[in-house]
């Protein structure tokens, strides 16, 4: 809140935020203490102010908030309070004031939704950061969504609860229990000399290696007699064909992270491996997308 009374006299700004104006005194009495407001909050605008009291242009008093005082500076203050705690309710009665870009870093980051962004510019940063990675992740397998059946109804519903599992990392392997002080070591505790994670159990442990094939092989099987129904020609199929065989091993060729991740109900995006070419029906190339990765 700034008063003026005559023409030449200099106005004074006053504030009922203490911090501010000691903060201000502070760094005006101390040359060089403009570091500390390096990491500020509303560091432009503290700036600004700093700017305008060394030159002599305004003086910053503390007046007390929240008074019933009558005096000049309790009133206005009163006011600025009033408008400022129901800002949402009347913006057009709140008057704007210029957003001060010549006091800020010289180096400042801009969003059209955000505007301008002066701190936490590392939690700012890793959000978008994060986004963008998760939102990659998301493509890079395959994006349909599996079949409701298995996860509703059959009995094989016991691995939807390990995907679960899987998926909240609570499965009990050894290095789960081991790092939660449950476990001597994290080794596997079948037959390798290997860490016990999740990938090591479904992927890499010799111990399941022949339900691994087993499945391996049935998967091959029906998706081969889905490529025969949909009449697809055979140098076709032969991609498809890998992607199935690789759905239980670590192929870098078929998973796009290079390793296998069935396990997570993630499947290698076989939409890839169908084009427009092989099938030029757009409803019989997404069923059969989509009759494929169900398996
Ligand atoms: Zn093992």
């Amino acid at each position: 809140m700034v008063t003026l009374n005559d023409a030449n006299a200099v106005p004074t700004l006053y504030s009922d935020h203490q911090n501010s104006v000691e903060l201000i005194g502070d760094i005006q009495n101390h040359i060089s203490q403009d570091s500390r407001l390096r990491g500020m909050n509303g560091r432009s605008y503290y700036r600004w102010i700093l700017a305008l009291v060394r030159e002599g242009r305004v003086n910053m008093m503390y007046t007390r908030g929240h008074s019933a005082e009558l005096t000049i500076p309790a009133q206005p203050n009163r006011e600025a309070d009033h408008y400022a705690s129901g800002s949402q309710k009347f913006p057009h009665l709140v008057p704007l004031a210029p957003i001060p870009t010549f006091t800020m870093d010289t180096y400042t980051l801009f969003t059209k939704a955000d505007g301008w962004i002066e701190t936490n510019i590392r939690t700012f940063v890793n959000f978008f950061l994060a986004k963008e990675a998760a939102s990659g992740l998301a493509r890079i397998h395959d994006n349909l969504p599996p079949p409701e059946y298995p996860y509703t109804r059959a009995l094989s519903v016991h691995s939807a609860v390990i995907q679960l599992y899987a998926r909240s990392d609570q499965l009990p392997t050894a290095e789960t229990l081991e790092s939660r002080s449950r476990l001597e070591s994290c080794l596997c505790r079948w037959v390798c000399n290997a860490v016990e994670s999740m990938h090591h159990i479904f992927v890499g442990c010799a111990q399941f290696d022949e339900w691994r094939q087993d499945a391996g092989a049935e998967v091959s099987l029906r998706t081969e007699r889905k490529l025969e129904e949909a009449d697809m020609r055979e140098k076709d199929r032969q991609p498809i064909l890998n992607a199935a065989k690789s759905l239980f091993i670590d192929d870098p060729a078929v998973w796009p992270l290079k390793i296998s991740q069935y396990y997570l109900g993630q499947t290698p995006s076989i939409q890839n491996f169908i084009t427009y070419r092989m099938l030029p029906d757009t409803i019989k190339r997404r069923k059969l997308a989509s009759h494929l990765s169900s398996d």
